[in-house]
């Protein structure tokens, strides 16, 4: 069974084409930007079944035309990689196409195995640099780099994908690095840049949980711009979402 948060049909956000994205419970980082801190307990959502969610699928078949399909999204997907083999490999044979959007920070055999039925990973590299990705994430980064790292070796396609927050992900220096650790895989189809946002701060109200980022500004365009053209020098396709 499978712990869902909540599911958003018709979503553009996450993959290409249009898309259903299935919002996993449970997160293993902390993420200081995080605008869905609700779906960061291992505890609660609603338990679906493979089963349930192909039905679900199936209705939205007809939008998906070539490109959409599903996404398995989060809180954090491979926290639950064991009940996820079974869908992908379901919706797989079924002829929908699988997306998963993850951290990148479990890599077992299961979490292998996952991938093996994955034809698309939306991978967040939420930092470079191993100190700055703890004070970000409350997590390593190293498990992610790895991540990345067999995706290449596999040929597995990914999306890279990068919060961009004032004073936490911005420096110059270190968008440079990102940029040229990533530049010589041939896996990566895009790379999208998210600037921070404030559209889930209301969530920490509701939660009564207190919201690291209040005062952050978001980006200004011109911030967004910088890191468009430092991606540029390294990657071909870079997009803003
Ligand atoms: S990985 Fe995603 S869901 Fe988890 S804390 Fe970070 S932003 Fe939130």
């Amino acid at each position: 069974m499978l712990q869902v948060h909540s599911i958003e049909t018709l979503g553009t956000n996450d993959g290409p084409g249009i898309r259903m994205v299935v919002f996993m419970q449970g997160c293993n980082f902390r993420c200081l930007y995080c605008h869905n801190p609700d779906t960061r307990p291992t505890k609660g959502g609603k338990e679906m079944s493979s089963e349930d969610i192909l039905e679900l699928l199936e209705k939205q078949r007809p939008y998906f035309k070539n490109t959409g399909g599903l996404t398995i999204s989060g809180g954090e997907a491979l926290l639950q990689r064991k009940a996820l083999i079974d869908l992908f490999t379901k919706a797989k044979k079924a002829g929908f196409n699988t997306t998963l959007d993850s951290n990148g920070s479990i890599l077992d055999e299961d979490a292998k195995k996952l991938l093996e039925v994955t034809d698309l990973v939306l991978l967040d590299v939420k930092h470079i640099d191993p100190v700055w990705h703890m004070t970000v994430t409350k997590a390593s980064n190293e498990t992610t780099l790895q991540f990345a790292k067999y995706l290449e070796e596999k040929g597995i396609p990914m999306w890279l994908r990068y919060v961009l927050v004032p004073g936490y992900t911005n420096q110059k220096e270190f968008l440079e690095k990102w940029g040229a650790h990533f530049q010589n895989y041939k896996n990566i189809k895009r790379v999208e840049i998210l600037p921070f946002h404030t559209f889930g701060f209301y969530k920490y109200k509701e939660l009564g949980i207190e919201n690291p980022l209040e005062d952050c500004p978001v980006p200004t365009k011109e911030e967004v711009q910088e890191a468009v053209d430092i991606f540029k020098k390294y990657f071909k396709s870079v997009y803003v979402r």
